[in-house]
């Protein structure tokens, strides 16, 4: 079974905070897509008769693609793999792109699950994330998504220059109240290079330490769990089995084939894993799309290991002990290692496995380290 994703490097505007690779001219939307159906014919022969589980556009900015490039490489996929009869077809949308009929010629293209980039419902926040989409757009596409569409999601965004706890409460509430599916929250992180990296060096505005983060993180957490969501993954909350099932593979460690530039696979080829990357310069992937890889790695038996140990702990569906004995160098000492973390309150253990407490999944990526560390 087959996940495919495929990366849209395009937006109108970069975000303050955005650090991915994208390019805001719109002319190059045609070329691409030329290009990316050669990547994917080429690939995609290696793979006839496959079944696909979860297809997912991301970017950048996929709702800037026209509909019928969507529809086009859903066709061009679909004579070459089976869709699963679950199939789950999500698009990541900015809310500005979802008016005007838009939503009714994406479902109609076989989108089934929208994934809406709201980050807030307040606009002070909204202007200081950089973001060009209102309060109300925000609201309203999440509403009329929610009627539409099998499954939707927002993303959020906390711990925003000056945030206040009463204003992250208070996206929350909007957002229990919109009664989606599916959330997924993410922390501010100042990356390097970004015009929110340069105005937190100058001194312009502040961002919330590390304990206001906390508090807001268990904050989500409480008001989430507390309308019913699970916490599934560090960063993702669902209802009723509405998880991504294109992320869950991932961190699952299911073979996964990525389109377009700086798209990454997992690739299971007999015995052999195998991660790889495309080329992260657009004109660089246009000139030679079926040649786009410009990364690969069959993965040590170590690399698996690390692999297993950081998505298990991410998606807490429980790190068997035994096994991270046996992989590790420590051995024994691992005992030492997994007491140590439960006195702190990050780690519970349950039938032979061990589990995130909702502190723990604050340091997930810290703990596995610390688990596979000598
Ligand atoms: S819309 Fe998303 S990808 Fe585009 S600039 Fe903003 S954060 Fe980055």
């Amino acid at each position: 079974m087959l996940s495919l994703y495929v990366h849209i490097p395009f937006c109108r505007t970069r975000c303050v905070y955005c650090d991915f690779y994208l390019v805001t001219r719109q002319d190059l939307l045609e070329p691409f897509f030329q290009a990316l159906l050669v990547e994917t014919e080429a690939r995609l022969s290696r793979f006839k008769g496959r079944s696909v589980k979860a297809i997912h556009f991301g970017g950048g900015t996929p709702s800037l693609f026209p509909v019928s490039y969507l529809s086009r490489w859903l066709e061009l996929v679909h004579a070459c793999c089976t869709f699963t009869p679950d199939v789950e077809i999500t698009l990541e949308a900015n809310p500005e792109d979802l008016g005007g009929g838009r939503m009714f010629e994406l479902h109609a293209a076989g989108i089934n699950r929208l994934s809406i980039g709201v980050q807030s419902f307040n606009q002070r926040k909204l202007a200081a994330l950089g973001r060009s989409h209102t309060r109300e757009q925000g609201l309203q596409a999440a509403r009329t998504a929610g009627d539409l569409f099998q499954s939707v999601s927002v993303d959020l965004i906390c711990a925003v220059p000056d945030e206040t706890r009463d204003e992250w409460a208070s996206d929350l509430r909007d957002t229990v109240t919109l009664q989606l599916p599916h959330v997924s929250v993410y922390m501010l992180s100042v990356e390097p290079k970004t015009r929110l990296h340069r105005s937190v060096s100058r001194g312009d505005v502040t961002v919330p330490g590390e304990d206001v983060q906390a508090t807001l993180y268990e904050d989500a957490l409480g008001t989430l769990a507390g309308s019913g969501y699970q916490h599934y993954e560090v960063s993702n909350f669902s209802v009723d089995g509405h998880h991504s099932r294109y992320n869950l593979a991932c961190w699952m460690r299911e073979p996964y084939l990525g389109f377009g530039p700086s798209a990454h696979s997992f690739i299971v080829d007999g015995g052999a894993e195998i991660r790889q990357a495309n080329v992260s310069l657009l004109s660089r992937y246009m000139a030679d799309p079926q040649n786009a890889a410009t990364f690969y790695e069959v993965l040590s038996e170590n690399e698996r290991f690390l692999e297993q140990v950081f998505l298990t702990l991410r998606i807490n569906r429980g790190l068997d002990i035994g096994f991270l004995r046996k992989g590790n160098k420590l051995g024994h000492c691992i005992a030492d290692k997994i007491e140590e973390l439960r006195a702190s309150g990050l780690v519970f253990e349950e039938g032979g496995k061990l589990f995130l407490t909702s502190k723990g999944f604050l340091f997930a990526d810290h703990i596995a380290g610390e688990l596979v560390s000598d």
